[in-house]
């Protein structure tokens, strides 16, 4: 199969489809990658990488949607890519189409075959192409809050870790899934005196057995989150509800309670937020002050450490686009329903039933 990975335009998006290596893995079971020019830059692989792999650097995006079978990509396709793709052609990429009427017409309309990263489940449950982007976020949120809580940017000036005879900062993480366990790994790492508030029951029970002493766990109910807050230096909200909008867990009243200079760490900012006072900020201007607390809300965190993310991704996207090569995409989904799951459009259709009773489409 000729599989073809453009250069990723979306704004400020740095990380690629396929890293040198995966180009090399699928070259080497008999396939040609197309790569377009620059595509690798983001992440410090340069066009002679991918060469040296076999792979073919291409001067545009328009002869790579023109010629390749498969396309993989990272972020959703924009108009102009949107616009390229054809019947029989096969995307692999985020997708996210349930809130993205426009786009999910333009596939339809593409007839081209749409597999989503984000619906591929995996064999013990969960979404396993999305865990490492919620991994790296959530051991980001504690260097973010670390940086904002230096004096400088804003924050109190305190040390997570503290010193010897100096008492380390306090950090509330609400929400122990992937982004919360991952935020707990670093602050209990840094020495930070770190709580993980959840609500269900199994999840404190394997937080609390994974970090022994080294992090306590604390039921989320309103009281609790209320004194857990005040007391924090920096709060981490990665709660997800899935399918709906973030419960807000802080408000605005709340900031009164907590000590200026204290820092918000809203990784939910991308299902609405889980403090009341949150708004989605960038990488450019991450951070925002109200009421004295430093507000971090930037909703593509990953972004940030485009190398690191692009090699987690593929990680865990490449074993399926060797097998869609090897098999094509039919045989490879009827071999793996966890794959199947991926299909979002085929054929002029929204095959995923979430997205099409979204969006008012017929299965
Ligand atoms: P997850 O499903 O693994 O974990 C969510 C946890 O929240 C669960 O343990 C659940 O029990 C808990 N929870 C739900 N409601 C709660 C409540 N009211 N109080 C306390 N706990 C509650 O999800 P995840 O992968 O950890 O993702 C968390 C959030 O981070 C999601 O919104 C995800 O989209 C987001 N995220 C953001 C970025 C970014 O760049 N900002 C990157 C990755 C993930």
């Amino acid at each position: 199969m000729r599989i073809g990975c453009p250069r990723e335009i979306k704004n400020r998006e740095y990380r690629v489809g396929l890293t040198p290596e995966s180009a090399g893995e699928l070259v080497m079971h008999g396939h040609e990658v197309w790569i377009e020019t620059c595509a690798g830059e983001g992440i410090g692989a340069f066009d002679d990488s991918y060469r040296e792999r076999g792979a073919r650097v291409i001067d545009t995006a328009e002869e790579i949607f023109a010629e390749c079978e498969m396309i993989v990509k990272v972020k959703e396709p924009q108009a102009e890519e949107i616009a390229r793709l054809r019947e029989g052609q096969v995307l692999y990429t985020y997708l996210h189409l349930a809130p993205d009427p426009k786009q999910t017409e333009g596939l339809v309309k593409s007839g081209a075959t749409c597999i989503a990263y984000e619906t591929v489940t995996g064999r013990r449950g969960g979404l396993p192409l999305l865990t490492p982007m919620s991994q790296v976020a959530g051991r980001m949120s504690i260097q973010a809050g670390a940086t904002a809580l230096e004096k400088a940017h804003g924050g109190r000036g305190v040390l997570l870790g503290g010193v010897p005879g100096v008492m380390p900062g306090k950090v509330v993480i609400i929400g122990g899934g992937v982004v919360g366990f991952n935020a707990a790994q670093m602050s209990a790492g840094l020495g930070a005196d770190t709580v993980i508030m959840d609500l269900d029951p199994t999840v404190l029970e394997k937080v609390g057995t994974h970090f022994e002493a080294r992090a306590s766990t604390r039921f989320a109910s309103r009281a609790n989150v209320e004194e857990s807050v005040a007391e924090a230096d920096l709060v981490v909200g990665a709660v997800l509800v899935p399918g709906a909008a973030a419960p807000k867990l802080v408000s605005r009243d709340m900031l009164k309670t907590m000590k200026p200079g204290a820092v918000l760490v809203d990784v939910a900012i991308d299902q609405g937020g889980c403090f009341e006072t949150s708004k989605a900020t960038t990488h450019d201007d991450p951070t925002y002050v109200i009421d004295d607390i430093v507000h971090y809300c930037v909703a593509n965190m990953p972004g940030a450490v485009s190398r690191t993310s692009t090699y987690a991704l593929n990680n865990v996207t490449l074993p399926h686009a060797l097998r869609i090569a090897d098999l094509g995409w039919k045989q490879a989904m009827s071999l793996d329903p966890h794959l199947a799951q991926g299909l979002n459009v085929h054929a002029g259709r929204v095959t995923y039933p979430a997205v099409a009773r979204e969006l008012g489409y017929d299965l």
